[in-house]
């Protein structure tokens, strides 16, 4: 180092003054972490955080520094108090449960801190790899477009706005959407960030009709058709159809070649909220049901479900390169592309998207995809089918146990039921105990509503869950099912 310097970088610098040390705590800390995924499948699922550790979450920010020991006894201190869902018994909402590799791309990432909204580097080249590769596995042409974003709630917001965009010749870009009149369609059963990404685009979320479902909870085409009709009847302007490949309550799929019949016959934008399911076109179980899919103008869908990519991993893949283009392209003077040097590389991703600065999470979705193989990460989803199967015959083999939906993917809603209790009482019972089951750490399913009656909801996108697992869970139940009842006055 320059000795002019030293002085200056003893206090500015943000290096660390004694590398030798620095590896050796680096190293530390690395284990700390494997110890944590090596033993994922012991322990408690989740467990609140205790107030020791919130008290130090908020010392940690005073104004002197903690110094090097602190700061890694305040790291190790959290890695007990996520989600839970590294767990196998981690079987609420739709999770995925990540792998000890991502722990790998996740160092590289750091280091390299590229700023990924553009230019010419390595991240640009690793996000366009991954996008072609997106496009051929949905069978989409090799001249679409694709972003990683957080997740699909973005991927969402990123879609619309180009269908929005499209509908109205991009004229919204420079002059909004004020009197537009545009409507798009969905099931009811349609995940909230699709009528989320309406209102963030100006069109409001009543813009979203909620066509009704089917007995096995798929949008009803005759009644999406006559929706379209009344709309159009009435002045109002339809756009676009959203399909669900895979909803957060039952895991239904869409019927995607029929959706892709009536918007190519009606002119619409045919949109699909694939967030977990989509991800099973690399597993021959859910395959066969997906077909369709590679008709849509777009999908959005998570690396980080049923893929197990460490969090936040989503992407939007758009068919009409130049449409999403031109739906996000602003580059002014201080953002111009050339030729040659840094600013080539054209085009660049803060054309496709909200963000200009943004992170290299391209990389530890293709170095997920390069570690495992599309082959071995559909069969890990055909796996999850078949255990959601499993507790599916499981449930309807007990009279304790009343199913409450199909099993399509990865979900499995029933409920516990009892002699001589009201729907209401049978509600509460259920979310008691649903409660009970992640408070005491044996297993964290969710909850929701299917047909009206409060459901456990049991969703399977975790690599790490097995049969005895399951088994686990049912005995839990009915082991805490008279605790419940007692709660509830009903004993
Ligand atoms: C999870 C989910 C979303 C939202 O995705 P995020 O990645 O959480 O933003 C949307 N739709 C469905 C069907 C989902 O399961």
């Amino acid at each position: 180092m320059d000795d002019d310097l030293t002085d200056l970088n003893a206090k500015a610098s943000l290096e660390p003054e004694d590398w030798t040390a620095f590896r050796r705590r680096a190293h530390e800390t690395l284990d700390r972490a494997l110890d944590k995924l090596e033993q994922a499948g012991t322990g408690r699922v989740w467990t609140p955080v205790p107030e020791s550790v919130d008290a130090q979450i908020e010392k940690a920010l005073s104004a002197s520094p903690l110094g090097a020991d602190a700061v890694n006894d305040v790291l190790r201190s959290i890695l007990p108090y996520g989600v839970g869902n590294t767990h196998p018994r981690f079987l609420g909402w739709v999770h995925g449960s990540g792998t000890p590799f991502g722990l790998l791309p996740a160092m590289i990432e750091a280091a390299i801190n590229a700023n990924c909204g553009g230019r010419d580097h390595v991240g640009l080249r690793v996000e366009r790899a991954l996008s072609d590769w997106v496009a051929q596995q949905f069978g989409f042409p090799k001249t679409a477009s694709g972003l990683v974003v957080t997740g699909t709630s973005m991927a969402t917001v990123v879609a619309m706005k180009v269908a929005r965009d499209a509908a109205l010749g991009f004229a919204s870009r420079e002059a909004g959407v004020d009197g537009s009149k545009l409507v798009a369609y969905s099931s009811a059963e349609a995940h909230a960030c699709n009528a989320r990404a309406l209102d963030i685009l100006g069109l409001g979320t009543s813009a979203l009709r909620k066509v009704p479902v089917n007995d096995a909870f798929q949008m009803d085409l005759s009644a999406l058709k006559a929706a379209i009709a009344e709309d159009r009847a009435a002045g109002l302007v339809p756009f676009a159809i959203i399909g669900t490949a895979g909803t957060v309550n039952t895991g239904a799929i869409d019927e995607l070649s029929g959706i892709a019949d009536i918007a190519e016959a009606e002119g619409l934008w045919f949109h699909i909220d694939g967030a977990f399911a989509a991800s099973g076109i690399l597993s021959e179980d859910v395959a066969p049901k997906l077909r369709g899919i590679e008709r849509a103008d777009s999908i959005a869908f998570d690396f980080h479900k049923w893929l197990h990519v460490n969090y936040d991993a989503g992407f939007v893949l758009v068919r009409n390169e130049a449409l999403h283009r031109q739906a996000f392209s602003t580059r002014p003077d201080y953002l111009k592309a050339t030729e040659r040097g840094l600013a080539a590389g054209n085009p660049w991703p803060v054309e496709y998207g909200p963000e200009l600065s943004r992170g290299f999470r391209a990389l530890k979705i293709w170095a997920h995809i390069a570690e495992f193989g599309p082959e071995r990460l559909g069969a890990a989803i055909s796996d999850n089918c078949q255990l959601v199967r499993t507790l599916a015959d499981l449930v309807d083999a007990t009279a304790s146990f009343e199913r409450l939906a199909t099993v399509e993917t990865s979900i499995c809603c029933f409920r516990y039921v009892a002699d001589g209790l009201s729907a209401g009482d049978l509600d509460a019972l259920n979310e008691e105990i649903v409660i009970r089951l992640q408070e005491t750490g044996v297993a964290a399913p969710s909850t929701t509503r299917v047909n009206g009656k409060l459901a456990i909801r049991v969703n399977i996108t975790n690599h790490r869950t097995r049969e005895s697992d399951l088994h686990l869970l049912l005995d839990a139940i009915k082991a805490l099912a008279p605790e419940a009842l007692e709660k509830l006055g009903k004993a």
